[in-house]
């Protein structure tokens, strides 16, 4: 079936059409054909992917979108004793915090302006500044900008310090390179409608064994208490505590199989790079500006400024949507802005066919 349009947005996103057709048989959730033969495989694959053993890491799958798993993360592995940091640049970031007040955690919020980085220096005078911390959560992309934090840094400056670290990577896991043992992430969180481009309905949580284990009992919310749902889906070869999304979970067997196919994540990566390229490229040309600079800017998404005072964006988005092409709104609050996605089943064939559709509407 044809596309209405082409999704330049952080998620959901174009998802090829033979993802799309993978939805069109009906499973059912308790058996083996649907346990054994989809749901088992996923989260085996979720684990080759991130190069990880599965004797020291699991992935636990939960139904909800991105927010659900961040949510479910955060109040199983924080108890009432921890402390959390949680070093923000962007809404994503912010958003812990807000989950944070909705469990009454005890955690500390460093709210960084939304173009600078969370580096390692940023968690060093934290950490300094707080003592007693024992869980520290960041966003590795941050969807609101387009920026990449360097997770990297931050995960030297927490080395062997028995900190556990989160990191929502929602938008980066499977587009950039991660190495979770070498960072020694504790829990990793990313959703089926982001790099994977699989369609919206779940999202999943890759951790260390030993943490997913130690999050028994902690939950203080039933649907989302991840030690349940994980230690199910151990038992059950595959179950979901609850009705699980089975054609979402099916278009997302076939989604990781694609990425296979690309030739994994440094292809997938190097496409994304390419289409990112291609639209400042191409967008300088035609006399916009990044909203970042270079060095900070990740190849997920990429924020430009309104190029004049009276630039009328509804008015942008509606024309272009007539060509084809959806783009999304700025999200940050002390500048005009809009964001193109470079991310889902994109290519920069696709990105030339835009600039040149944006070189006509405006
Ligand atoms: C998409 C995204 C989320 C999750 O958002 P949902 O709307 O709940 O899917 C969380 N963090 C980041 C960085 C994201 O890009």
């Amino acid at each position: 079936m044809e596309r209405n349009y082409l999704l330049l947005t952080p998620g959901p996103l174009s998802t090829s059409e033979t993802v799309r057709k993978a939805m069109l048989q009906d499973w059912c959730t308790w058996d083996k054909d649907y346990n054994e033969g989809i749901v088992t495989p996923i989260r085996h694959n979720l684990l080759e992917l991130a190069g990880l053993d599965e004797e020291h890491y699991t992935t636990v799958l939960l139904q909800g979108s991105g927010t659900y798993c961040v949510e479910a993360t955060l109040g199983a592995a924080v108890r009432p004793e921890d402390k959390l940091l949680i070093l923000a640049n962007g809404a994503y970031g912010k958003r812990m915090a807000q989950i944070a007040d909705y469990y009454k955690l005890n955690y500390v919020l460093v709210s960084l302006e939304e173009t600078e980085l969370v580096t390692g220096e940023v968690a060093r005078k934290a950490l300094e500044a707080n003592p007693g911390i024992t869980h520290l959560s960041m966003v590795h992309s941050e969807t609101t900008t387009g920026l990449l934090n360097p997770i990297e840094e931050v995960a030297e400056v927490i080395r062997g310090r028995g900190i556990t670290f989160i990191v929502d990577a929602m938008s980066s896991f499977a587009g950039v390179p991660i190495d979770i043992r070498g960072l020694d992430i504790d829990f990793l969180i990313s959703s089926a409608n982001k790099c994977i481009q699989g369609v919206p309905g779940f999202g999943f949580i890759i951790a260390k064994k030993e943490q997913m284990l130690a999050t028994q009992g902690n939950a203080r919310s039933l649907s989302l208490d991840i030690y349940a749902q994980w230690e199910t889906m151990e038992k059950g070869h595959g179950k979901w505590r609850f009705t699980s999304p089975t054609h979402v979970v099916r278009a997302f067997y076939q989604a990781m199989q694609e990425l296979k196919e690309e030739g994994g994540i440094e292809a997938r990566h190097s496409r994304y790079e390419e289409n990112h390229r291609t639209l400042v490229d191409g967008m300088r040309a035609l006399g916009f500006q990044t909203l970042l600079s270079d060095e900070k800017q990740g190849c997920i998404i990429t924020s430009f400024l309104y190029p004049s005072a009276n630039f009328n964006f509804p008015d942008f988005y509606n024309k272009l949507k007539t060509k084809g092409f959806v783009i999304y709104p700025g999200k940050i609050s002390d500048a005009d802005t809009f964001r193109i996605g470079n991310i889902g089943d994109v290519f920069p064939e696709d990105i030339k066919r835009l600039l040149q559709a944006i070189k006509e509407v405006m």
